[in-house]
């Protein structure tokens, strides 16, 4: 009985110029239409009626520029041509200020059963030093409306740790997300990207980021606040109100199980290897109109690669890694293979293990991805017999 599967749909349309982001996004909408009839081929395309499907996730790019018909279109073709699970999670990504109420009631009809609404902040100033297009009573009233419209799985995206982040504002946005009573919180630290408009900012010298310290106490400050709130740390950058809560679509990823993806440059994984569509979203739709496949490439992971992008999503979560798992990939056992810093990290208190599993604590998600950095190194250095 192989594993339920993750269904992700990539919608590459966005309107919005964020300074922080990298992703290459369309901005003409007259070729919604055409997209949307080509993912539908393309499942059509992957159709396996018998394959159990416990999450779909519509991302991208802004989800939410597509009217509610075309994501029932989309969930449609999913559910004619996979076994969706009754309770399967449903989620769509929203951007405030492209919605309204009646968006949202109508998307509750289709099934949708999960939101994840790109808030990153109720600061007006932040929002503007980010390049949001919305406001901060735009997000509030997207916020409402989701809630009035009975969406029972409701999450944000925030973002903190911005240049000259005054901490009290940053835990005042917290706690105005944390009133609306959502299910679901992921806060991310501010990154700068290369080939974002904010590297060129830091290059310029128009903005420098938050020391690596003060990251590290505003990222364990917020971990304490929030589990003393009665939120569930599951991952590095992810809050669940209860354990239920946490979101079954990107465990999947972390915990490396398998998903397929549709839409240009999707990317598609069966637990041995993984498959990528092109990028291109014209060519995308062209294939697909002409009864192709939108293949871009493939590849088979070996050992190696499955050890590494398991202690590279493992030691994200709470979870951390199998070591049972782990030991299969590698051949001998854990600590003989990852000591001395396996072993030195549990005496720093940065990391424990227990119950078959080896995961980082506070301390250790601080340094992430140093730890992570040098696992990879041990990895990549080591003899793998296949
Ligand atoms: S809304 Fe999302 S995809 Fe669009 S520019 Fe902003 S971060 Fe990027």
């Amino acid at each position: 009985m192989s594993d339920p599967l993750a269904i992700y749909i990539h919608v590459p349309f966005c309107r919005a110029k964020c300074r922080y982001c990298d992703f290459f996004s369309i901005t003409d909408l007259s070729m919604i239409e055409p997209f949307v009839n080509a993912v539908t081929r393309e499942i059509e395309q992957k159709r396996e009626t018998d394959r159990r499907v416990h999450t779909v996730y519509v991302g991208g790019g802004t989800p939410s520029l597509l009217e509610v018909r075309r994501i029932e279109k989309l969930l449609g073709a999913v559910r004619q041509c996979f076994d969706v699970a009754d309770d399967a999670e449903v989620t769509v990504e929203v951007n405030p200020g492209t919605v309204d109420k009646s968006w949202f009631s109508d998307l509750a009809a289709t099934g949708v059963n999960r939101v994840n609404i790109g808030v990153q902040s109720f600061d007006d100033q932040k929002l503007e030093f980010l390049g949001r297009v919305h406001s901060a009573g735009t997000a509030r009233k997207s916020v409402e409306a989701a809630f009035d419209a009975g969406i029972g799985n409701i999450g944000m995206d925030l973002i903190y740790c911005v240049p000259n982040e005054d901490v009290q504002a940053w835990f005042t946005d917290l706690e105005t997300a944390c009133g609306f009573g959502p299910s679901h919180l992921s806060c991310y630290t501010l990154t700068f990207e290369k080939g974002t408009p904010l590297f060129r900012m830091m290059e310029a010298g128009r903005a420098d980021p938050m020391d690596k310290e003060s990251v590290a106490g505003r990222f364990k400050a917020t971990s304490r606040f929030l589990t003393e709130n009665g939120w569930f740390h599951y991952e590095i950058s992810n809050f669940a109100k209860g354990e239920e809560n946490r979101s079954r679509h990107n465990t999947t990823y972390w915990r490396n199980l398998p998903y397929t993806g549709f839409g240009p440059g999707a990317h598609s994984y069966d637990g041995i290897g993984r498959s990528w569509n092109r990028n291109d979203v014209s060519r995308y739709i062209r294939d697909l109109g002409a009864g192709k496949k939108p293949d871009g490439g493939s590849e088979t992971l070996s050992n190696r690669q499955q050890l590494l992008e398991t202690a590279m999503l493992g030691l994200r979560t709470r979870e951390g890694m199998d070591i049972k798992e782990a030991e299969s990939l590698v051949g001998t056992d854990f600590y003989t293979f990852f000591n001395p810093f396996a072993e030195t990290l549990e005496n720093r208190g940065m990391a424990v293990s227990g119950e078959g599993r080896f995961f980082l604590t506070l301390e250790g998600m601080c340094r992430l991805d140093d730890i992570v950095s040098s696992f990879a190194d041990r990895i990549l250095s080591a003899t793998f017999s296949s």
